[in-house]
């Protein structure tokens, strides 16, 4: 079936519950789950097929212009700072309370809704007395405590990571060069934001055959200083997000101070986001890394094993000790999720890896 959902990748779940609510809509959708998952794109989708008569067949003139961004009904709401002011809230529900130009829903998106806590009485208020022809569309990375009682008003619809092999399919898609969409998809942690920030990291690749060189390098380098290095290259992966981040730091400060603003959250909330998401692209990096790391490993096993078949004597130590390798490094990647210290783990596995 060709239709507005069509382009969504790895969400099979997702779009038959929408198609079926695309129907016979209420008036809140809260579209929960991990970033880069794609919930803005079904949103968006979602929003065409409640304006087209046909419940979203991508062809009209309501689906397309919702596609392109030019429906007049259909608004994905931004707000300026850290978090959604109580303003914002109310100026969306102005919006929400306007009488549709079309024959269709007055339908409102808002990104980020996770970060309300002071707006979300607003947001509930505004949830409990919704406008007859109104629909909200809510996205949240995660569902922290003052979005229960949100939730509770909203058809929940919840999205998972998507796979490296969707991922790839939108890389291609969108012309990325094939080798590159393979590294960047397998690198990304099934999160399509970072998939597509990293099909254009030139650097990507070196990072990538460093984590593959690895066990070679580990017969003649100390542990310690492999770690020191492969953090040395973490920093430098890191270093476009840090720039960018201290780009908006600068420009939140400038439009806090400017005239006639408004301060909406403080720069302590704007540092405290960067750090979360710095942090969060580590760990995302040092996982490909290690899952690169796995890999070879795996080769070793099985050409091992191959040894074995054809009558090789150490095939069999050879295969057992990649396997030990496996399991070492997988308890390490459980290790990152705790926040541990990245220098002592790597030290630490890269000391095994080479005794084994
Ligand atoms: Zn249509």
């Amino acid at each position: 079936m060709s239709d507005v959902f069509s382009s969504l990748v790895g969400q099979v779940g997702v779009v038959n519950a929408l198609r079926r609510y695309a129907e016979q809509p209420s008036h809140a959708y809260l579209f929960t789950g991990p970033p880069g998952a794609g919930k803005l794109e079904a949103a968006v989708a979602f929003a065409a097929a409640l304006e087209c008569p046909d419940h979203g067949c991508g062809t009209c003139d309501e689906c397309t212009r919702v596609l392109r961004g030019s429906h007049p009904d259909v608004s994905i709401v931004a707000r300026a700072g850290v978090q959604w002011s109580v303003d914002e809230i109310r100026e969306a529900e102005r919006v929400a309370r306007r009488r549709p130009l079309h024959q269709g829903h007055q339908i409102l998106i808002l990104p980020s809704i996770e970060l309300s806590t002071n707006a979300a009485p607003a947001l509930l208020k505004t949830l409990e007395e919704p406008p007859r022809r109104t629909i909200f569309i809510l996205l949240a990375d995660e569902l922290p405590e003052h979005l229960v009682t949100i939730e509770s008003r909203c058809v929940e619809v919840n999205f998972h990571s998507l796979s490296t092999e969707d991922i790839l399919l939108v890389l291609e898609r969108e012309g990325v060069p094939a080798v590159q969409a393979r590294t960047s998809a397998e690198a990304s942690a099934g999160n399509l934001d970072r998939a597509r920030l990293l099909a254009n990291d030139p650097q990507l690749a070196d990072r990538l055959a460093a984590w593959r060189r690895l066990p070679e390098m580990l017969t003649s380098n100390s542990p310690a200083s492999l770690a020191t290095s492969t953090l040395a290259a973490l920093e430098g992966a890191v270093e476009p997000l840090k720039a960018r981040h201290a780009e908006e730091l600068d420009q939140f400060k400038t439009e806090a101070e400017g005239p006639g603003r408004r301060r909406v959250g403080g720069v302590k909330e704007v540092e405290l986001r960067h750090q979360r998401e710095q942090r969060r692209f580590r760990t995302d990096e040092l996982r490909f890394g290690l899952a690169a790391l796995t890999r070879t490993y795996r080769e070793r096993m099985i050409s091992s094993l191959e040894g074995v078949a054809d009558g090789d004597a150490r095939g069999r130590t050879d295969a057992r000790s990649a396997i030990a390798c496996i399991e070492a490094i997988a308890s390490s990647s459980d290790a990152l999720s705790l926040n541990a210290n990245e220098s002592l783990l790597l030290t630490n596995l890269f000391t095994q890896l080479s005794r084994l």
